[in-house]
Order: C-alpha cells, then sequence, then structure tokens
C-alpha cells in the first residue's frame, strides 16, 4: 500500500510540475536510513536526487528535484492525535508535506550545478545533507525573520500546488496546509485563502512555475504586507538584517 501511495504522490506531482521531469518522490521507510531527517514530515534539498541515486535504481532519470516523505513519522503523528480512519489521515498528512515541499522546489532558484550529472562535484554537498540528517537536533538555521523561507510566493505557489494535487489524486486535503502562523504570521492560512480568491481555478493552467510572475490580488499582497508589518512592530530592537527582511517583505 504504501508504494503505491507513493507512486500516486510522484505521478501528480509529475503532473502539477512537467516542467521539473524527472522529480522524485521517496518514502523515508523505503530511503536509507542515513537521509532521514526525523524531526519532518518531509524535505527537499539541492542535490538529494544525486544522494539517492543509489538508491533509485531503474527509476533514475536524470537530474530533477527530490523529496523524502516521512510516512512512519506521519504514521506516528496519526496514531498520536487519535484520528478516526487513521489511513485516511496519513494519506492528508503525507500530501500535505508534499505540497509543502513542491512548493519549496517551485519558489527556489534553480542552480545551474543542480542539473549537473557529476557525482564527485556533488558529493561534498551530499557529505554535508547527511551530516545534517544525522543529528538529533537539527542546527539553528540563522534566519532574521522566521518567513524567511516561507514567503509570500511560496504561500502562494503552495495554495495553487494544494488545489491541482487535490484534483491529480481525487482526494481531499485538510481544508489548510500550510500553516503561516507557523512563520510568524498573524494571519491564519484561511485569510491567505480568502484573499487569493478563486485564483487557484482562474490559472489552472498556468504551469505553476509561472505564477509567480502574474500579479497576485491586491487584497493577498496587503495582508502579507501588514503580517510582516505587524512581526517587525513586535520587535523590541530590530536589527540591521530584521529591518532588511521587512524591507524584503514588503517588495
Ligand atoms: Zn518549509
Amino acid at each position: 500500500m504504501r508504494s503505491r501511495f507513493r507512486q500516486i504522490i510522484e505521478e501528480a506531482c509529475w503532473e502539477i510540475l512537467p516542467e521539473r521531469q524527472p522529480l522524485y518522490v521517496v518514502f523515508g521507510s523505503e530511503a536509507p536510513r542515513d537521509l532521514i531527517c526525523s524531526d519532518a514530515l518531509g524535505y527537499c534539498a539541492r542535490h538529494l536526487d544525486m544522494a539517492l541515486r543509489g538508491h533509485l535504481e531503474k527509476r533514475w532519470a536524470g537530474r530533477g528535484p527530490a523529496m523524502i516523505l516521512n510516512d512512519r513519522a506521519a504514521f506516528h503523528f496519526v496514531k498520536a492525535a487519535r484520528s478516526g480512519r487513521p489511513v485516511i489521515h496519513w494519506r492528508r498528512e503525507l500530501l500535505r508535506a508534499a505540497v509543502h515541499e513542491l512548493a519549496h522546489i517551485v519558489s527556489r532558484p534553480l542552480l545551474p550545478g543542480e542539473l549537473d550529472d557529476n557525482l564527485p562535484r556533488a558529493e561534498e554537498k551530499i557529505k554535508c545533507l547527511r551530516a545534517c540528517c544525522s543529528l538529533t537536533t537539527p542546527p539553528a538555521i540563522e534566519t532574521p525573520c522566521p518567513w524567511e523561507n516561507h514567503s509570500a510566493d511560496f504561500i502562494r505557489i503552495a495554495q495553487h500546488a494544494g488545489h491541482r494535487m487535490q484534483s491529480a489524486v481525487g482526494f481531499f486535503l485538510p481544508r489548510e496546509w500550510v500553516n503561516t502562523r507557523d512563520y510568524g504570521l498573524d494571519s491564519g492560512e484561511w485569510k491567505y485563502q480568502t484573499a487569493l480568491g478563486n485564483e487557484p481555478e482562474r490559472l489552472a493552467v498556468v504551469p505553476l512555475s509561472e505564477i509567480v510572475h502574474i500579479p497576485p490580488p491586491v487584497q493577498f499582497i496587503e495582508l502579507w504586507r501588514s503580517d510582516c508589518r505587524a512581526w517587525f512592530q513586535s520587535l523590541h530592537s530590530p536589527t540591521a538584517e530584521q529591518s532588511a527582511a521587512l524591507v524584503r517583505g514588503l517588495k
């Protein structure tokens, strides 16, 4: 059942993001142990595909984005929540994690080295990735603000990716699939969904990677900016980096 569901998610990602194929989805239960980040339901990283190359074997079709979804952690999460219909909730958690990683893949710029098929050149980066996964407590990533890697573009793409994922797999996500409050934003995700309005349906045929080139609805960007300002105003003595982060956020 697990491998079939992994395949369903991977095929849905291909359908949603055909411009970034091949895209690899690997479940934690089948991944090399030294590549599992125990504290995360899912993660993606540059060069993760190269780190997984030996494991992928016949599935390998060249360089492409990869994500590991921690199916065991999702199972324990659902079990601890004692929710009814655990299989459905387990699937939802994994789909939610896949949508999150998909939004990261789309919203981060593709670097030339990411297409380089030369294993020795990627080895140093793979070593860092393994070292990071081996830590029980991941290193605190120094970011000037809590939403640094989960910007307005990320939230918007995740909303589009979530809508597309639901129609690709014919399966519902939880009502909210990006917890915006986790990133220090005052507004809950439903407010961002309301501000986007019917944009996910309206732009359903636009490639996911091109959405960012289309201006978002004014109310969406105003909501984002007001959350950025509220975060900044909550700081007692903002640093220069935090001021710069606010300027980036208000752009
Ligand atoms: Zn993230």
